[in-house]
């Protein structure tokens, strides 16, 4: 057998996926071949699968989609001296250049001519993947394959948490998709003090927030998220909010709801700008503002299998649906109707 199975963005429109068959590619120098074991969809393939206008103004056309994957190594090309056939592995999604300052500092993240898989170059939707050795995580072998495929969102959430500190804090979570998810049950397995998920109107995330161990859940078409949370801290605030939503009400109201000298981490994206009375919400309260984006080389990673290793993490509740590869459709419709968690398409 020469030829694998890709899901493959073709044409410039809502859906616009075909089921290809592309030859099964050759590592090269440097790179890997990698026998796909789990792959798990993320918001940006749904955004590339709506070909909203981020989509539009970046991915190439025709592009097999996908970023989140692990699987088991099979070859390995000339020159990789680590990666062995036999390993459990994910890879990092952003493939960074080594070379420039952020790289050098040690700043990989913030990389300064970073290519996403997936969107840039081909993805890891398919049966079979290469990827260079330097970008390659090797799992613990005992690993899951459907945990190993989701540890992109989930060093995203470990990114964010770890960006002020929540240990022993009281920590509002603004935004309950499977990131928010995956930041409760961070905070919970680090010993946050209190976790106060935020979400709007979906009560089925809602749910899984409180099911990853949030110790208040609060639905906003209900409950006013700001006077809940001021109730409940006798008037000061929250120490940490964590804004996963993007939406400028939640920024505002995790302002709103931050004590004096605390810290707010920004991991939510949308696509207008968010207004900040930077001298009233900012300045005079001395508050600290972190934007976070990836995951820290090799930092997350490494704080990530130590999550793992502790026992603590609870993410039983996030991957809530696992469908056949070919079956991928099933997992774009249910991702876009926003009734999961994260959705793992299994090989
Ligand atoms: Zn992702
Ligand atoms: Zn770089």
């Amino acid at each position: 057998m020469s030829t694998m199975k890709c899901i493959t963005k073709v044409a410039p429109e809502h859906g616009g996926l075909a089921f290809e068959d592309r030859p099964i590619p050759e590592p090269g120098m440097g790179e890997v071949l990698i026998k796909n074991k789990a792959t798990a969809i993320c918001g940006t393939d749904l955004h590339i699968y709506q070909w909203d206008a981020w989509s539009q103004g970046r991915v190439k056309l025709p592009c097999v989609i996908g970023h989140e994957f692990a699987g088991e190594v099979i070859a390995t090309g000339p020159g990789v001296r680590h990666v062995k056939v036999g390993d459990n592995v994910t890879g990092e999604g952003h493939i960074t250049c080594g070379f420039c300052r952020n790289c050098r500092m040690g700043d990989g993240h913030v990389c300064e001519s970073w290519k996403g898989i997936g969107y840039d170059m081909d993805g890891c939707f398919a049966e079979y993947v290469v990827h260079p050795e330097q970008n390659i995580w090797l799992n613990d072998k005992d690993l899951p394959w459907e945990l190993g495929s989701i540890q992109d969102p989930l060093g995203n959430a470990i990114h964010t948490v770890f960006a002020a500190d929540c240990v022993g804090q009281k920590v509002a979570i603004y935004g309950v998709g499977p990131i928010g998810m995956m930041a409760v049950a961070v905070c919970r397995a680090i010993g946050a003090a209190e976790v106060y998920a935020v979400g709007r109107r979906n009560q089925y995330r809602l749910d899984k927030a409180a099911e990853c161990g949030a110790h208040h859940v609060i639905k906003g078409t209900e409950t006013d998220p700001v006077e809940y949370i001021m109730d409940h801290t006798k008037g000061k605030g929250v120490d940490v909010v964590l804004e996963l939503s993007g939406n400028p009400a939640a920024f505002q109201n995790g302002m709103d709801c931050l004590r004096m000298g605390g810290d707010i981490v920004l991991l939510g994206t949308g696509n207008k700008p968010i207004e900040v009375n930077m001298a009233k919400d900012v300045v005079f309260k001395s508050r600290h503002i972190h934007g976070v984006t990836g995951r820290k080389l090799w930092h997350t990673w490494y704080k990530m299998q130590g999550l793992f290793a502790s026992g603590n993490l609870n993410l039983d509740p996030v991957i809530t649906h696992k469908f056949p590869f070919a079956e991928y459709e099933k997992g774009f419709q249910l991702m876009e109707s926003g009734n999961c968690g994260k959705v793992v398409l299994e090989f």
